[in-house]
């Protein structure tokens, strides 16, 4: 009988293309979203519960009628800059969530978890980041997951826990059929906000810095297509299906790409340049992020397959394009 994986965020971006990647293992993708920031329509490969993380009692009874294997757990705020403003819904969506579905799988005896995490715990350490670095968030938002990540290590000494914790670099694309991609309300995020100019649709793209210490001034960001993070989900439930334990992977490619050289990436997918702006930095950003992946490539067989700037913007356009109409 196929084993059912529990997706709690499974109708938002990331989980989305994590739950095609699970039925495509010939697992089953259950999915549990509060659809709050997640859409209806993004959930195609297995059933979907509604619930919010934080009622302990309806996610209980979830696991209990259809006894997962393991959890895949993306449900979170993401956007930096709400995180700023409003802490304390965010660390209560984020960090009481959490705490909420890890008391859920410890009544249910559920011992296997794939953990969203970023490479926003590591704040402005000096890249190549690598794993063994300390956490060191310099954002409400990086604080919340670098909390999580400290509750799941103590339930791996405590109850037995079993975890996989991934760290996201910059994770962009589509679905490369078409069946998922980036839906964000509001946007902020450099690819879909550039794509939008360059369709003629909102007021152009402002670029947040030009006066960084990169070769071109703008920050360097090291991109990771999602379906490549969403295969990388699957090879950790393996790992945690052969050897259990607590493992920590940085998710990119360890090649950093410009805000200018996505720009170029656009006009020459999409035929013409999104009209753009320079403006001042935006508070928060580090001037460069780039992995180092040796552990994900030795433990996880991590080779990204997608994540070459072309492919991502063209599979991200051809998703845009259907949803915007253009
Ligand atoms: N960025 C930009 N204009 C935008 C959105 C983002 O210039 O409308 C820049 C941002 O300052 C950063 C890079 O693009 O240097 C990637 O930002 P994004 O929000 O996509 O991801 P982040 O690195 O913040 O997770």
């Amino acid at each position: 009988m196929a084993e059912t994986i529990l997706i709690a965020g499974g109708a938002g971006y990331i989980g989305s293309h994590a739950a095609k990647a699970v039925a495509a293992s010939g697992r089953i993708p259950l999915v549990v979203d509060s659809l709050a920031a997640g859409h209806n329509h993004a959930v195609k490969w297995g059933p979907l519960e509604v619930a919010d993380l934080r009622d302990t009692t309806a996610l209980t009874a979830i696991i209990k009628a259809h006894m997962p294997v393991a959890i895949m757990h993306f449900a979170a705020s993401i956007e930096v800059g709400i995180g700023e403003r409003e802490p304390l819904a965010f660390y209560d969506n984020n960090v009481a969530g959490t705490i909420s579905l890890l008391k859920a799988m410890k009544a249910c005896d559920v011992t296997r978890l794939v953990f969203s995490s970023t490479c926003a715990v590591y704040g402005s350490a000096q890249p190549p980041l690598s794993e063994d670095m300390p956490r060191k968030p310099a954002s409400v938002y990086g604080r919340s997951k670098a909390m999580v990540e400290e509750i799941i290590e103590d339930c791996t000494r405590a109850y037995g826990l079993e975890a996989v914790i991934l760290r996201y670099f910059n994770a962009c694309g589509a679905d490369p059929d078409g069946d998922s991609g980036e839906e964000h309300d509001p946007e902020t995020h450099l690819i879909p906000n550039a794509l939008k100019a360059a369709a003629g649709l909102g007021d152009g793209l402002k670029v947040f810095g030009t006066d960084y210490p990169t070769p071109d001034g703008t920050c360097l960001r090291d991109y990771i297509h999602v379906s490549d993070l969403a295969d990388a989900h699957v090879a950790a439930l393996d790992l945690l299906a052969r050897e259990g334990g607590l493992h920590v992977f940085n998710l990119g490619t360890g090649t950093p790409y410009s805000v200018l050289d996505v720009i170029k990436t656009i006009e020459h997918v999409v035929g013409r340049a999104p009209p753009h702006e320079f403006a001042s930095r935006r508070a928060g950003d580090v001037p460069v992020l780039t992995a180092n992946l040796g552990a994900a490539a030795t433990k996880l067989g991590f080779r990204p397959k997608l994540s070459d700037l072309e492919t991502i913007v063209s599979t991200a356009w051809a998703f845009h394009k259907k949803t915007w109409g253009v």
